[in-house]
């Protein structure tokens, strides 16, 4: 059974204007293209959340240098920027919704930005996104009582599964939070398996529910996102960015060529 570290990518919305709120932690979508070629060019192969828990849980073996894709949340620029980019390499990835925050049926309000509607979310699980849950209406859940935890935790799952046809087995802890008892919720709900924040590669030892992430903000370059697709937190020198930048830029268009036959293929 392979031990080996997997870095979890967290991204939030995908966005060239995006609002205060979310700017720190959205990317531009030139970014996450320029982010997907690194990782395949890095030989990286992205799998989805459910696909990572199932071999640690069950020792099937994991193709060579997993890495994972995710997005809290649900803005609507992971549908009109993240999915091409995505499906230009052929690559799977995780969307964690909060389905009090999707525009639609079961909007409640308080979203930060513009959101994705059901017909996009449907879209995103045809193209090979897992959909995970993420709360209906985002609180800290270690702030709520056990029976507001409860219903955070389930409404969520029966919306997804109202909406998709399967219940999300997935899920993310809103801004990171749990705590034995959340995540003992998380589980009596029927969540398999679930992802936290804690800025370090995920381990099999870490246990299915407290799997955890690195974030990719607007500030991430390309060397400070190799590193952390490496799963290296160490500082290297300013000089390499720049390198890295004009030899990516050389990459894309390489491979808006390659996309297509992805494409095509998949
Ligand atoms: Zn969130």
């Amino acid at each position: 059974m392979s031990e080996e570290p997997v870095p979890i990518l967290m991204y939030h919305a995908v966005a060239a204007e995006p609002n205060d709120a979310t700017r720190d932690l959205s990317v531009t979508p030139e970014a996450f293209a320029e982010q997907m070629a690194i990782v395949a060019d890095r030989g990286r192969t992205p799998v989805t959340t459910s696909e990572l828990a199932a071999a640690w849980r069950s020792g099937r073996p994991l193709p060579d240098r997993p890495v994972l894709i995710t997005f809290d949340d649900g803005y609507e620029g992971v549908h009109r920027h993240a999915l091409p980019a995505l499906a230009g390499h052929g690559f799977r990835a995780t969307l964690f919704v909060s389905t009090g925050w999707l525009r639609g049926p079961h909007d409640t309000g308080g979203a930060l930005d513009t959101m994705l509607d059901w017909d996009q979310v449907r879209e995103l699980a045809g193209a090979g996104v897992e959909i995970g849950g993420h709360s209906h209406s985002h609180p800290q859940l270690d702030q709520l009582d056990d029976e507001r935890l409860r219903s955070e935790l389930v409404r969520c799952q029966e919306i997804v599964a109202g909406q998709l046809g399967a219940a999300p087995v997935s899920f993310a802890y809103p801004y990171g939070y749990s705590d034995r008892r959340v995540r003992r919720a998380v589980r009596e709900a029927g969540y398999a398996q679930a992802l936290a924040v804690g800025n370090g590669t995920a381990r099999r030892s870490q246990g299915p529910y407290a799997l955890r992430r690195v974030t990719v903000r607007r500030g991430t370059g390309p060397a400070a996102f190799e590193r952390l697709i490496e799963g290296r937190a160490i500082a290297r020198a300013f000089a390499r960015d720049r390198a890295l930048t004009k030899g990516y830029a050389v990459v894309r268009r390489a491979r808006q060529v390659c996309g297509r036959v992805a494409r095509a293929r998949a």
